[in-house]
């Protein structure tokens, strides 16, 4: 077998191979790529298809706050997806977030996007969802400056991937953002102007990530356990969905913050089809931090130690527990050397981990089979 064979597919064609199908394709944010293997034997032996991606936060030129920059964590993916001999993935930027549009941002974000072009990429996720105008007399002057911004992105990207494939996502309507009666969620007429003047200036999203709920991470209760719950308000979702739909806009949603919610509820309660990608992050760094209080004490201590130094001044009044849950990811980079020089048993059972967690993910997300549906558009579209 080649190498290449086992290198990243177009997002777009992922996409389009599993188009109509109740299927949730899962986006994996491996922020310590020690998971990577797992969650690859995963979808071969389930035969699904897989994103494997990282946040603008995560992973930029200088490392992110995983200390992988794009190169690192394309060259990082490709080994991974080789060693388990899997080819449906795509390697996509999760959250190219432009929070002020200023000529600097845009500038550092076109660098962004050149470094993950060169290092392989095959899809991006633009985010100017901040960029929500709260004056606005109308939907589109809501949107106005998410719209020029996220337009602007895309035929850069468009421009300098020179003619190849690309999957894009694009957000409206910031996840996690509150106002004083609680989350602000999407609504189904933001959902539809908004990709609406996206084809307008010839930019084509395949999936669209809205505000419905959720919230990036783990969900705490007000004494600060964390709670296990359904989240996302499916009637809203499904709301934007139909909308999208009856304007004739083929776009799916991307699900954005799983981490906090049971796969049993996943399973039998998201909308398979209408959300056609579920991002997965935080969930991976629990597993190596919970292989690791076990098979690497000493290390995780350290790791808990400095993270607690760091961030317990920052909050005031909540429980250590998530002061670590909330600041660990930051220890990434702090532990960079120790966390990819673990002992051999340690890895298998991160390897080993991932793995077992990606099959319920599989499944709750019904994306079995999804892989073949990607080759088989593939090899009807190069006949
Ligand atoms: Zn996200």
């Amino acid at each position: 077998m080649k190498e290449k064979e086992y290198g990243p597919v177009s997002g777009s064609t992922i996409f389009g191979g599993i188009s109509g199908q109740k299927t949730i394709i899962m986006a994996a944010n491996t922020r310590i790529a020690t998971v990577a293997r797992g969650i690859f034997k995963a979808a071969k032996d389930t035969d699904s298809a897989v994103f494997m991606e990282l946040a603008r936060s995560e992973c930029d030129l200088e490392g992110g706050y995983t200390g992988l920059t794009p190169k690192d964590f394309s060259e990082k993916m490709s080994k991974a997806a080789r060693e388990a001999e899997f080819d449906i993935w795509a390697l996509h930027a999760d959250h190219i977030t432009i929070k002020t549009g200023s000529a600097t941002e845009i500038e550092q974000t076109r660098q962004l996007i050149d470094a993950q072009i060169l290092a392989g990429y095959t899809s991006f996720a633009i985010d100017a969802s901040h960029l929500f105008n709260f004056e606005g007399k109308n939907v589109r002057e809501d949107l106005e400056k998410n719209i020029r911004i996220t337009s602007d992105m895309a035929l850069y990207i468009k421009n300098r991937i020179k003619g190849k494939d690309f999957g894009l996502e694009v957000e409206v309507g910031e996840i996690g953002r509150k106002d004083g009666h609680g989350l602000v969620l999407t609504k189904p007429e933001e959902a539809v102007e908004f990709i609406k003047a996206l084809h307008a200036n010839g930019v084509y999203p395949h999936v669209l990530a809205i505000a419905n709920g959720s919230v990036h991470g783990h969900v705490y209760d007000e004494k600060g356990n964390v709670i296990e719950q359904l989240s996302i308000d499916i009637p809203k979702t499904r709301a934007v969905a139909t909308a999208l739909r009856e304007n004739n806009l083929h776009v799916g949603i991307a699900q954005h913050g799983i981490t906090g919610t049971p796969r049993d509820l996943i399973n039998l309660h998201f909308p398979k089809g209408d959300i056609i990608k579920g991002n997965v992050g935080t969930f991976w760094q629990d597993v190596v931090f919970n292989t690791l209080k076990v098979y690497e004490p000493a290390l995780y201590k350290d790791i808990e130690e400095w993270t607690l130094g760091k961030y317990r001044a920052q909050n005031p009044g909540k429980k250590d527990r998530q002061i670590f849950d909330g600041n660990c990811k930051y220890a990434i980079k702090e532990f960079f050397k120790e966390l990819y020089t673990v002992e051999e048993d340690t890895e298998r059972a991160i390897q080993a981990m991932a793995y077992a967690e990606s099959l319920v993910f599989f499944k709750a997300f019904s994306s079995s089979g999804s892989a073949s549906l990607v080759r088989k558009a593939m090899s009807e579209h190069s006949e």
